[in-house]
């Protein structure tokens, strides 16, 4: 079983009516609604405005993939909570990066890397399959077509992706490398870049199965070890056997 922790700021849904039509019971409730479909998952959600952020040490420390959805509060994670994140992280817990996360502390910290990228609000978009043996696109066919979502376009600030699993091209004839993997030390980290508020992609079935599969790809393999006390260390001559 995988312990799955589906993260959300969760202001726009408050904030907005369309968003909140749209998703009713918050992004993280889609989210969560889609994975529990599978019963390889557990499913917890949390929210920026729930103690501690809604990532206790309980929580976090229990969690072996974590799906990450942010854009306007950006700036109220606590540093703290983004470190002890990145520890789990290089530890060995997967995380998973949704569209606007890509300005997030958690993934400009991961990479790096500004995360900057061009946009547009509202614009056809089809997420093209460029490397259909990886284990994230399957059941995905050759794209998954959005009839609405919002433009993310090259260049995109962040490190050349370890493996890329999509690339997206919108009716303005931009394109963006939208699925992308990379080995954070232990852990494993993907940015997926649909997923915009007031667009339905987290209703799409395919978008539902590259979060599925994306989770068991970012699974850990073995134990997640407290990366915080780092293994620096001299080693005595001869003492490697
Ligand atoms: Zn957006």
């Amino acid at each position: 079983m995988i312990k799955v922790t589906v993260w959300n700021e969760y202001r726009h849904e408050k904030k907005s009516e369309t968003v909140r039509q749209l998703y009713p019971d918050g992004i993280h409730g889609a989210i969560a609604g889609a994975l529990k479909a599978d019963d390889d998952f557990i499913v917890r959600t949390a929210t920026l405005d729930e103690p501690d952020q809604g990532l206790p040490d309980k929580v976090l420390n229990d969690t072996d993939v974590l799906i990450w959805w942010g854009h306007m509060a950006h700036g109220e994670v606590d540093d703290a909570l983004v470190e002890r994140i990145a520890v789990r992280v290089r530890g060995g817990m997967g995380i998973i990066v949704l569209h606007s996360g890509h300005f997030s502390k958690i993934f400009k910290k991961l990479t790096g890397t500004s995360g900057s990228l061009k946009w547009r609000d509202g614009d056809s978009c089809r997420v093209w399959v460029v490397n259909p043996s990886h284990p994230i696109a399957q059941g995905i066919g050759e794209s998954i077509e959005l009839p609405e979502e919002e433009m993310y376009g090259e260049p995109f600030g962040i490190p050349e992706p370890d493996e890329l699993v999509f690339v997206s091209w919108f009716g303005g004839g931009e394109v963006f490398r939208s699925g992308c993997c990379f080995k954070v030390e232990r852990g494993r980290m993907f940015y997926f870049q649909p997923g915009h508020e007031t667009n339905t992609a987290f209703h799409n079935e395919k978008v539902k199965t590259v979060l599925r599969n994306a989770c068991k790809w970012a699974a850990p393999a073995g134990e997640i070890i407290d990366s915080s006390g780092c293994e620096w260390r001299k080693v005595p001559t001869g003492e490697v056997k």
